[in-house]
């Protein structure tokens, strides 16, 4: 056949190009604000609005591009920060392709202004779409301007594919979160859709810094730990056991300086950390490893996202070395023998404790309560943190007949009669016979299961049970989470939350669904909050009803790792299975796994 290959025309070429680097709003900036500390600036104002697609606008007060290298900036693969071949293997700038700059300008229209000294003389350069102006002189401070409007204007089809203005929002703030995190001695502010949502002003440490972006309560707690090898050393920032969560605020890695992912790393933390406490609770980190620029190769990708190390099992060392003594030192460990914390952390002990022991408690109001918990035959409420008497009230009510205590609830007998005998195994799945075989449940996927359509079921209705505490909560939020506690308002009211601003980043929390225990209530909230933010199978949900809903049941379901008693098991499996679906959880992994004794029977080979 003749004549099928065609070189492509260079704008085709070049929207290609740019797609790999520029895939979203959050790209975009990822690539300005790395220019801006390349060229070392100490104050970096964005403005952003339309999520991005509308503009985005950042000011530096860095070295600034001479008027004749303007035109060179936005060419491909022009660069001033590597010479040769050689250089890539030392590379210390956080750029070196050459091409985030005439990617952006191939997929928008960009305005450059900028000035390389004090004279308040600089020039200007435009770019339509790949379409470039003649440079023209213009006025401004030493530092560089960039304006990014209609991003994507050309390009109909990655705009279409484009994720919500929502998830865009959340994406660019915590790209601003992560990257002004390691650069302490830069002030950085974000004014996002006319709201001032970032300002951190020159910060003496890292600690500080990190304090400024995830709340100074958090910062508090935070253990500083560092171990060196030759050619390598990392210094970590983690949260001791007690603040672990299922789902971690931030497990954030830079190597040197460049914020990048590694599941390497990720492991030897949580490794680390798994020795000193149990169950599904990990830490929240921010580590920083510095190497030896010869020892990674950084372009690895496009976006540079990934690093290959040298010696991947070096890193992995390091970290999990640093991050172990850290904990060690807490401990009062020394850094080789610690194996064991004592004292489960604080979120699954309080969790696992009966709010409800009857024989505790003899007032009208547990009473009241008990009676409510065992006689509702509809809902989540009985399973939950309050759970239903424990065994040994049971029997006592049981055993002693005489006792005023009994009456109070006539039917705690039928259901102690009727229970089935689940087993509870690793604190994590139970496992129930049936009539034609058995079934193990995830006690967690479950309770979400039970809990989603309750709060489905909330929204629609428009009401829930709340109890007031008596002491507000206060958490501190990061920049992206409180946005997405603003949005998600309207939702947490109707689970049975009251949550209000309460200056800065932080939020009160002062009435909680009535079956939470107050001591759940802190993780459970901010679980949601970083399931909303998430981009994982939650966030997929198209529908908000169902997006919160599913949100709202993963912050408070029960956690594996709680303890469950007989009662609670029988009450979580009657629970399930009235709801509408019984074998999925809200994000779509199944809930029970049920094994038939004609499955059993063949594997015993009967
Ligand atoms: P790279 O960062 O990989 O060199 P870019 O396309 O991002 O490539 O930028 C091209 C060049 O433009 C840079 O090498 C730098 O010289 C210059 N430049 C871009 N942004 C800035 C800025 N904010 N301040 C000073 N120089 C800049
Ligand atoms: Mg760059």
């Amino acid at each position: 056949m003749a004549h099928n290959i065609n070189q492509l025309p260079e704008d085709v070429v070049e929207k290609i190009a740019a797609g790999e680097v520029i895939e979203r709003p959050a790209s975009v900036l990822k690539e300005l604000i790395e220019n801006a500390l390349d060229a070392r600036a100490t104050r970096i104002s964005i403005t952003i609005e339309e999520a991005g697609f509308g503009l985005i606008k950042i000011r530096d007060n860095g070295a600034g591009i001479a008027a004749e290298d303007l035109p060179l900036a936005i060419k491909r693969y022009a660069t001033s920060k590597i010479r040769n071949a050689a250089d890539l293997f030392s590379i210390s700038s956080m750029g070196f392709r050459g091409e985030a700059l005439a990617s952006i300008a191939a997929v928008s229209r960009m305005k450059i202004t900028s000035a390389v000294d004090q004279s308040g003389l600089g020039a200007t350069l435009s770019c339509n779409g790949g379409t470039v102006s003649a440079t023209a002189p213009a006025s401004h401070t030493q530092g560089t301007s960039i304006e990014i409007r209609d991003l994507f204007f050309n390009v109909p089809a990655r705009k279409k594919f484009m994720k919500s203005h929502r998830s865009e929002r959340n994406a660019l703030l915590r790209l601003v979160e992560q990257l002004a995190a390691a650069a302490p001695s830069t002030h950085f502010s974000l004014q996002l859709e006319g709201k001032k949502s970032i300002d951190t002003p020159v910060a003496k440490s890292l600690h500080v810094r990190i304090s400024q972006i995830a709340g100074t309560e958090f910062g508090k707690h935070l253990i500083r730990s560092q171990y060196a090898q030759p050619g390598i050393d990392c210094t970590i920032y983690l949260t001791p056991p007690e603040m672990g969560s299922a789902k971690p605020r931030f497990q954030i890695l830079y190597v040197n300086l460049r914020r990048v992912d590694s599941p390497a790393v990720i492991a030897a933390v949580r490794e680390a950390h798994g020795a000193f406490t149990s169950g599904e609770l990990k830490p929240a980190f921010f580590c920083f490893i510095d190497i030896e620029p010869r020892r990674i190769d950084v372009n690895v990708h496009p976006t540079k996202k990934n690093v290959k190390f040298e010696n991947e099992r070096l890193v992995y060392k390091v970290a999990y070395q640093a991050a172990r003594n850290g904990l060690a030192q807490l401990m009062g460990h020394s850094g080789d023998t610690a194996r064991t914390y004592a004292t489960p952390p604080e979120s699954s002990a309080s969790i696992a404790k009966r709010p409800l022991a009857i024989h505790e408690t003899p007032t009208e109001e547990a009473a009241y309560r008990t009676a409510r918990l065992v006689s509702d035959d509809t809902g989540a409420r009985q399973t939950g943190f309050a759970f239903p008497a424990t065994p040994d009230s049971g029997k006592k009510q049981l055993d002693s007949p005489q006792d005023n205590r009994v009456q109070l609830a006539g039917n705690v007998q039928d259901e102690v009669a009727g229970l089935i005998s689940c087993y509870q195994i690793h604190e994590r799945y139970v496992l129930a016979p049936i009539k034609n075989g058995i079934l193990l449940i995830d006690q967690r996927a479950a309770h979400e299961r039970i809990l989603y359509e309750q709060a489905l079921e909330n929204l629609t209705k428009g009401q829930s049970e709340s109890q007031q505490l008596l002491f507000p909560i206060v958490l501190e939020l990061t920049p992206a989470e409180k946005n997405v506690a603003a949005s998600a308002q309207r939702y947490f009211v109707s689970f049975g939350y009251e949550i209000r601003d309460f200056g800065g980043t932080s939020v009160a929390i002062s009435a909680i669904p009535s079956f939470m225990k107050d001591s759940a209530a802190a993780d459970a909230v901010r679980t949601t909050i970083n399931t909303l933010l998430d981009e994982g199978d939650m966030n997929r949900i198209a529908e908000p009803a169902h997006r919160f809903s599913a949100a709202f049941a993963r912050g408070a379901a029960i956690r594996a790792g709680q303890k469950l008693e007989t009662e609670e098991m029988n009450a979580l499996l009657n629970n399930l299975f009235s709801t509408e679906n019984p074998y999925i959880g809200p994000d779509g992994r199944p809930t029970v796994v049920r094994i038939s004794l004609d499955e059993l029977s063949r594997r015993f080979l009967r």
